[in-house]
């Protein structure tokens, strides 16, 4: 069967690529005679995967040698939990509320410590990000929490030169990062969980500098504190091997597309073409303010949404599946991460600007 063009938001589509070649090494990995998912966590074999895995991702992202990369479980949602647990060491915590994502983060972090909420951009319908010069920053903050992508209503802070640097900033990256070069040193703390734009679920990647280690509060499970995660390379229990070898295939098949520069102007063409066909004309409408569109979730509505079941089933017809918008939202939503080939998105464009045509 051919496959579909798949918008879901998470878990996302995967490069063809990567798929063949987990396919091709699925029962017999490298000649070893077994699948990776049979292999010991602690064996030679999975040993090179995971550390090609950290090595590639570090080459990706020029990650710094002062960051410890951490493999772990739990996806991004405990890490609203774990982040606290680790930083917050008996003083309190800023966080910056712009989406469904960062509001859950600071709610968690609540049972953990002392936390502010010091802005909250919900009263707009979540459609931008706070200008920094005007908040109420506290100098002496654990940390700066803030997401970077907020995957359900499309708000990307694009302009990394903008943020605060008087405390550690702390940000879910879950579904952009990887999208576009990043500047790893700007943050304390980066974590993401897998399913977006890196692998499979399972997996949830940490990059934490190092003299953020070794805070944790007393009572923080032992599995949950990061440094004895990076004294241990991930491997303090057993690893969710699978999804770290398949995050290892991705890695290196964004190195064979030219590295996340390249991906950048990729991503940058793929959300030109749906943004262009919603802004066009009033039939589709985004509400986010242009500057904070993300290249990676594109949500929209129809003007007239007793329109939006033909859509949704026409669509189909397409190949293009996965597009029905967040519950909480409605309308629409094409993610288009980094294994949505442009081919991909032009048939939504086309399709969209068709539907148009027949239906405006
Ligand atoms: C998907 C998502 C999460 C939740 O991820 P899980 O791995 O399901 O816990 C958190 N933050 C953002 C920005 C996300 O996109």
């Amino acid at each position: 069967m051919e496959r579909i063009y798949n918008f879901s938001a998470g878990p996302a589509v995967l490069p063809r690529e990567v798929l063949e070649q987990a396919s091709d090494e699925l029962m017999n990995w490298h000649g070893c005679g077994m699948s990776v998912m049979e292999m010991s966590h602690r064996g030679k074999e999975f040993t090179s995967i995971l550390e090609a895995a950290e090595a590639d991702l570090r080459t990706l992202m020029a990650i710094p040698a002062n960051y410890k990369v951490l493999f772990l479980q739990g996806g991004a949602t405990l890490q609203f939990a774990q982040v606290p647990m680790n930083l917050l060491a008996g003083g309190s915590a800023d966080y910056i509320v712009t989406g469904d994502w960062s509001k859950k983060a600071c709610k968690e972090a609540g049972h953990y410590g002392t936390v502010r909420q010091v802005v909250t951009t919900e009263a707009d319908g979540f459609t931008s990000f706070p200008t920094w010069s005007g908040l109420d920053l506290n100098p002496d903050a654990a940390y700066l929490h803030l997401c970077t992508n907020e995957t359900i209503r499309g708000v990307e802070v694009l302009d990394f030169d903008s943020l605060p640097t008087a405390v550690p900033l702390v940000a879910d990256m879950s579904s952009h990062i990887l999208s576009r070069p990043m500047e790893v040193s700007r943050f304390g703390l980066i974590y993401a969980g897998a399913q977006k734009n890196i692998g499979p679920a399972g997996v949830c990647l940490v990059l934490i500098r190092d003299d953020l280690l070794g805070k944790a509060a007393v009572g923080t499970p032992t599995l949950l504190d990061y440094a004895v995660q990076a004294e241990n390379h991930s491997m303090l229990n057993t690893p969710p091997t699978f999804s770290i070898y398949m995050a290892g295939l991705v890695f290196k098949w964004l190195i064979r597309q030219g590295g996340l520069a390249a991906m950048e102007q990729v991503n940058i063409k793929k959300a030109g073409l749906l943004y262009d066909v919603i802004t066009r004309t009033g039939f589709y409408h985004n509400p986010v303010q242009p500057a904070f569109r993300s290249r990676m979730n594109v949500p929209f509505t129809l003007r007239d949404p007793s329109l939006d079941e033909t859509f949704l089933a026409q669509a189909r017809q397409h190949g293009i599946l996965q597009i029905k918008g967040h519950k909480s939202v409605g309308g629409m939503r094409a993610s288009i991460y980094n294994a949505m080939p442009l081919e991909g998105v032009q048939a939504l464009a086309d399709f969209m600007a068709d539907f148009e045509q027949k239906h405006g």
